[in-house]
């Protein structure tokens, strides 16, 4: 037999282990329940590759044993079994789904450890796979045969530094992981522990998981009995009314690794041009793959027949829904369906396409009759519906109904784009919003001075992605979506004429100051102009029509530093004493030297006004102090 080989953990895994060997988890049956799941993903991708290989069909099963002499639980499988590289890979690294979104969560809980996560709650949403076994073992020793190789393979492990594998004798394909139980969980050596958690967390399983124990017979003589101790009834298959609300709930534990319960659970069969039957749920909680970038697709099982064919089928679902779990079995798909058949499929397209309709008229439904629920899982998942509306043009029109904005008339609330337009007055014409950072800085704009007093309501948009949504979407029943801090307003005719014949005459009245201001802020502003949308504010910053919104410059900025930059257009307010006195002292001395500065301070204290930042505070805080003294001086006649 060749040399024993010692490895070293990758840093990330030594973390995990030293937390799972520490873990004081309340719910130590998940270790069980995980070593479970692998065996039963093994199997899945055995009975896969034996569609096509008649040679690797067996009597699949997963089997527990125990030997409470030695302390020892091994839980077995006849699945697909690694060979000497993945064992390293699989069991030694960190590059797999569950395990590596768990230790980002450790992270970011670490990180913001000030509130108080506590990091062992997190095995519990987790559920962390094999590295599990360490929470109830001081050792472990998985021994593993592949199909195909003659070779097998032992890594054994004490979860501290390293693992050791070697060469080994395993004359059937699969994997043996065998604990060497703690003291003080000698419990799960017990075959009526054992069975209570595989019944509890595992008894959809498909495979049968059998355990030879001793009973007495009716001489009271003990004998042994091997027992199948799940159901394996398809979940999805059995009649709704027949599962518990339970037992629902730990299948989508086991699908998603979310240990909480789901927002809401979809039963769908259909018939007709596609056969199948679905199993869904809409997740509660953002997995945490997802804010790391990674699309889990892995939640979402294509079966065939019964049989598990994949948990990553392209275009079953579109990719905005990550938010979906579940199985889809089809009837019509042919059972030996490779995985490019199901690259463009047209079945797999029109399965994609009935699942699609019936998530989103669930998600409708939710909106409509469960308000507060929806609003909890739109916190989550609101941005997936934005990508959607974005993606999904075919779709487009029921998922904009999905949106949720918040808005300035209804503080503490949020709103959607029919509720919007349903309650605007007649005398508006069109969709208005505002974007930026916080509702305070948007709430105190002085672009939204004349629509309050004509009692316009005006979305706020606080997520960075809502204004490219919305220009995506650009009109709604009928009523143009507009920035209130772009381009013109469009007021109802009876005030409309009024206020640009107004601006008119202010323009012509103050044609000299408008002029000089042009000038002194050319390098900040496209152009000066008399504003229809201010009440009280001296003036403000509004986009040129066709030109990008501040907050879309960010994001253009963000994505290429090198995109151009847009001046905006400075209004001003007539009524405004401010803009009054600076045409009075322009009248009385054109060349009088403050007044370039008073027009870079009303420049300042426009974009401040916003919630923006200036572009030299110092300079800023220089002339307000020069105005304030040069005011203290007169007052007290200094
Ligand atoms: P996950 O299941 O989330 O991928 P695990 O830590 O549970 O993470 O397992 C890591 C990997 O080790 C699995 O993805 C799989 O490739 C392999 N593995 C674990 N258990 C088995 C098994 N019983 N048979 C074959 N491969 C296994």
């Amino acid at each position: 037999m060749a040399n024993s080989e010692n490895l070293q953990f990758k840093a990330e895994i030594q973390q995990l282990l030293s937390l799972m060997i520490h873990s004081i988890y309340s719910n130590k049956d998940i270790f069980l329940r995980e070593l479970i799941a692998n065996a039963a993903d093994a199997i899945d991708k055995a009975r896969f590759l034996s569609l096509t290989n008649p040679d690797l069909v067996r009597d699949w099963e997963i089997r527990i044993s125990s030997d409470p002499a030695a302390k020892t639980l091994t839980v077995a499988d006849n699945g697909v079994g690694m060979d000497r590289d993945e064992l390293v890979q699989n069991l030694g690294t960190i590059a797999h789904s569950g395990t590596k979104a768990f230790m980002e969560a450790v992270r970011k809980a670490k990180e913001a450890d000030n509130k108080g996560t506590d990091t062992l709650d997190l095995i519990g949403q987790f559920g962390v796979g094999f590295y599990s076994a360490f929470m109830a073992a001081d050792k472990v020793v998985v021994e593993t045969r592949k199909a195909g190789a003659d070779k097998a393979y032992r890594w054994e492990s004490d979860g501290k530094e390293s693992f050791t594998i070697t060469e080994c004798d395993l004359s059937e394909i699969g994997t043996r992981v065998t604990l060497f139980v703690k003291d003080e969980y000698t419990e799960y050596l017990d075959y009526w522990k054992i069975s209570s958690i595989v019944k509890k967390y595992s008894d959809f399983i498909e495979y049968p998981i059998r355990m030879k124990h001793t009973v007495k017979d009716k001489d009271g003589k003990d004998i042994e009995e091997d027992s199948t101790m799940n159901s394996m009834k398809a979940i999805w298959l059995r009649p709704e009314s027949e599962v518990t609300e339970e037992e629902f709930n730990h299948f989508y534990t086991y699908l998603t690794q979310d240990y909480g319960k789901p927002t809401k659970r979809i039963s769908f069969n259909a018939e007709g041009a596609s056969e199948f039957k679905s199993l869904l749920f809409l997740a509660a909680h953002m997995p945490f793959n997802f804010q790391f970038g990674m699309k889990n697709k892995k939640n979402l099982h294509l079966y065939v027949k019964r049989v598990f064919i994949t948990d990553d089928c392209p275009g079953l679902l579109p990719e905005y829904m990550g938010f979906v779990s579940g199985v889809v079995d089809s009837s019509d798909l042919p059972l030996n369906i490779s995985r490019e058949m199901l690259q463009d499929n047209p079945q797999i397209a029109r399965i994609c396409k009935s699942l699609t309709k019936r998530v989103l008229s669930e998600l409708a439904k939710m909106l409509a009759n469960e308000r507060s629920a929806y609003e909890t899982f739109y916190k989550e998942f609101g941005r997936m519906i934005k990508e959607g509306v974005h993606m999904d043009y075919s779709n487009r029109e029921k998922l904009q109904d999905l949106l949720l904005f918040e808005s300035m008339n209804h503080p503490g609330k949020l709103i959607t784009l029919k509720e919007y337009s349903d309650a605007m007055p007649a005398t508006q014409k069109e969709i208005y919003y505002l974007s930026g950072d916080t509702r305070e800085a948007l709430e105190n704009s002085p672009q939204l001075e004349m629509l309050k007093k004509q009692n316009f309501d005006v979305l706020f948009l606080l997520d960075p992605v809502d204004e490219f949504v919305l220009s995506d979407i650009g009109k709604y029943a009928d009523r143009e979506i507009k920035s209130v801090a772009s381009g013109e307003v469009k007021f109802d005719e009876s005030i409309q004429k009024d206020l640009e014949e107004k601006a008119k005459k202010a323009a012509e009245d103050n044609k000299s100051l408008v002029d000089f201001l042009k000038k002194a802020l050319e390098n900040k502003v496209k152009d000066v102009r008399f504003s229809s949308r201010l009440t009280e504010s001296p003036c403000c910053l509004v986009s040129d029509k066709f030109d990008p919104s501040v907050n879309m410059q960010k994001i253009l900025k963000a994505m290429d530093k090198n995109a151009p930059d847009y001046k905006r257009i400075l209004e001003l307010n007539a009524d405004n004493p401010l803009i009054q006195a600076m045409k009075t002292l322009h009248d009385k001395n054109p060349e009088d030297p403050k007044l370039s500065e008073y027009a870079e301070l009303l420049y300042d204290q426009a974009i401040i006004s916003e919630g923006g930042l200036v572009s030299d505070p110092v300079v800023f805080a220089k002339r307000t102090i020069e105005l304030m003294t040069n005011s203290i001086q007169k007052d007290i006649g200094a």
